[in-house]
């Protein structure tokens, strides 16, 4: 008998699941794809997600001395641009304060790829590594000036919880960047992304990194992720102000983008 109601239940792809179970298969998931995690995105997207991300960054600003923490970070790209960016600031105006980021991810793997990397050395003590929940983050209230998470929270078990973990780590002022898969706002272009998410991302997946289920698992927790609409109301009721919502390639993708104040 099952004794587990719709409210104690979370989507894993089109599977109901018990929050645990989310977290330790969405564990598995990123496990099984670390090392071949960062070739496989340029593939599946020819290597526009960069460009979101390059979009993502600029909007976020980095400045001189900043302190940074790129939770569900994964192999760290979002943290390397902050500090080239906040570097390219300071050199404008003669500012040599060292901005500062922090790869926080669930999975050790991903951060053992992310640190494998060869353009880590110029960052030196500038850039690290730590391996955490980001629904129980472990720093202090208002330690960050940006938090950034990019396709990270539709792997959550509880995304409010995130949310308002992002917002008490953050200063007065501070600001939260989310880039997260989207609803599509073309309705045109619907049929054909649905037969390229279902027919070909997970047969790709399988010939790059062997794991079909994986991306399944991708399309899947992509089509059960709210309207830009719905994340905006999530992303307000943990607590942030002035939410802007910027879609990129027809809302395949969408940066919601707020203010801790
Ligand atoms: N941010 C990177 C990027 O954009 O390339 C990695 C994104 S990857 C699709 C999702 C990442 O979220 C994985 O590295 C996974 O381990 C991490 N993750 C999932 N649930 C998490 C959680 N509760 N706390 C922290 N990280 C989590």
């Amino acid at each position: 008998m099952n004794l587990m109601s719709e409210q104690d239940t979370v989507s894993f792809g089109f599977e109901q699941v018990s929050p645990d179970e989310k977290v330790d298969r969405v564990k598995g998931v990123f496990r099984s794809v670390a090392s071949k995690y960062d070739v496989m995105n340029d593939f599946m997207s020819a290597g526009i997600h960069r460009l979101w991300k390059h979009d993502t960054m600029n909007r976020v600003n980095p400045q001189p001395g900043e302190r940074h923490l790129d939770v569900a970070g994964g192999t760290g790209e979002l943290a390397r641009a902050f500090l080239t960016l906040a570097d390219a600031a300071g050199k404008r105006r003669g500012d040599g304060r060292k901005a500062t980021a922090i790869v926080c991810d669930i999975n050790d793997a991903m951060l053992e790829a992310g640190k494998a990397r060869d353009d880590n050395a110029k960052w030196g003590d500038r850039l690290s590594w730590v391996c955490a929940d980001g629904t129980a983050l472990p720093y202090p209230d208002r330690s960050f000036d940006a938090v950034t998470i990019s396709f990270g929270i539709r792997n959550f078990a509880d995304r409010v919880a995130g949310l308002k973990e992002f917002r008490r780590v953050l200063k007065p002022g501070g600001r939260v960047a989310v880039l997260e898969f989207s609803q599509m706002t073309a309705p045109m272009l619907q049929k054909a992304y649905d037969t390229y998410s279902f027919n070909v991302i997970p047969e790709v997946g399988k010939l790059v990194t062997g794991d079909r289920d994986s991306y399944q698992y991708l399309v899947e927790s992509i089509r059960q992720f709210p309207d830009q609409d719905a994340f905006k109301a999530e992303v307000e009721s943990a607590g942030f102000s002035n939410v802007s919502v910027t879609n990129f390639s027809g809302g395949i993708a969408a940066l919601h983008f707020g203010w801790a104040i």
